[in-house]
């Protein structure tokens, strides 16, 4: 293994960590479980690195969505992540970060991106969380499957600097996917990997990274566009954005489930109505209706409606039994009955006529 001559500071301290224990280098891995993340690991196993693989769990996965409308138990995300984990041989660690990843989202130090992600800060939160256990873990250094220019926001040169100096890592932080074209990092300096066998991919592509994973067996177990986040998603984030300037208090972890599902109408400050857009998703949202009114279509077919906040007045009402209406079967016939019910102790029906469509269009989020 090749080690340079004079070392100073971080790399002398690895140099010396590194001979001291004569054992073989390790590493934290943050795995997303995507396909940068598994070739990442892949290459750092083929340079005879321990991998430790670090998968942090928020609200904004969009397997949430998944687990929300098929009912299907949310250990199928972490199913997969351990059988991938096993393919690549390396350990992984599952860390549910909602509670701290809420904070960062109302208040982002270095902003937003072009939607809700506050990926700066989001990057660095999770660096610092992978420095923490690499000094439990007596690990030499931190990786990630990030590549140069791949995401606007946190995979520019300078927000990727920025990253390293915020995180406490800098010289410890290693991205294989792009190292040739980056500063030499201490790890390498000191030939905990040599950089010679790290590879120089850039730019939005994933031709490269496709045909890699292919080499290694592993094109079927990850998804070649990485889908783990809901916050780069305009429509949504519209939504997170409505919620985070109407909650007096912050949100809680439910609040934005309900944000994935149904259309949404902000009837007032206060009040928000979501409606189903097919079976799955009214049978999704009945989860959600403990404590709120619930509308549903009596002449014909419809959505539920559920509304979340405040109902100040019986027009707030009508209009909310109004938008349900609707988006039902029955809107041909111009007038129909809608049922309100509240925790199985109110119940009321009225008639209305469907929501005009400007209006519709007024109040949809
Ligand atoms: S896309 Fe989401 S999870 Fe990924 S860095 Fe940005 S905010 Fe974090």
């Amino acid at each position: 293994m090749p080690i340079a001559g004079s070392f100073r500071g971080q790399s002398s301290v690895l140099k010396e960590q590194l001979s001291d224990k004569k054992r073989k280098p390790k590493c934290i891995l943050l795995f997303s479980g995507g396909l940068d993340s598994s070739l990442a690991a892949s290459i750092l196993k083929n340079l005879g690195i321990e991998v430790i693989g670090v998968h942090f769990l928020n609200n904004f996965g969009s397997y949430r969505k998944r687990f929300l409308l098929e009912n299907s138990s949310e250990d199928n995300h972490i199913k997969r992540l351990k059988e991938l984990a096993s393919i690549l041989k390396i350990e992984l660690r599952i860390i549910d970060i909602s509670k701290e990843f809420t904070d960062i989202l109302l208040n982002p130090k270095f902003g937003y991106g072009a939607n809700a992600n506050p990926c700066i800060d989001c990057k660095i939160f999770m660096l610092k969380k992978g420095k923490q256990i690499m000094e439990e873990a007596d690990a030499d250094f931190v990786a990630t499957g990030e590549v140069l220019g791949q995401r606007p926001m946190s995979q520019r040169l300078d927000a990727m600097n920025i990253i390293e100096r915020e995180s406490g890592l800098k010289g410890r932080l290693l991205r294989p996917l792009c190292a040739k074209i980056l500063k030499e990092t201490d790890v390498e300096r000191v030939g905990i990997v040599e950089r010679e066998k790290l590879l120089n991919i850039t730019g939005r592509g994933r031709k490269e990274q496709i045909s890699l994973a292919k080499e290694i067996g592993i094109e079927t177990l990850v998804p070649p566009v990485s889908d783990c986040c809901l916050l780069t998603d305009p429509k949504y984030s519209e939504r997170v954005m409505d919620q985070i300037k109407h909650s007096q208090e912050k949100p809680e972890a439910e609040e934005f489930d309900l944000l994935m599902l149904g259309r949404h109408f902000r009837i007032s400050e206060e009040l928000k109505l979501i409606v189903g857009r097919n079976l799955s998703e009214n049978n999704a949202l009945e989860k959600f209706q403990k404590n709120k009114f619930r509308f549903e279509t009596l002449s014909a077919k419809g959505p539920v409606g559920i509304a979340e906040g405040i109902i100040s007045n019986e027009k707030e009402l009508i209009l909310c039994a109004s938008i349900v209406f609707r988006y039902s079967d029955a809107k041909k016939i111009g007038e129909g009955e809608v049922m309100i019910t509240k925790n199985g102790n109110y119940r009321k029906v009225v008639k209305v006529r469907p929501l005009k469509d400007n209006e519709i269009v007024r109040l949809r989020i």
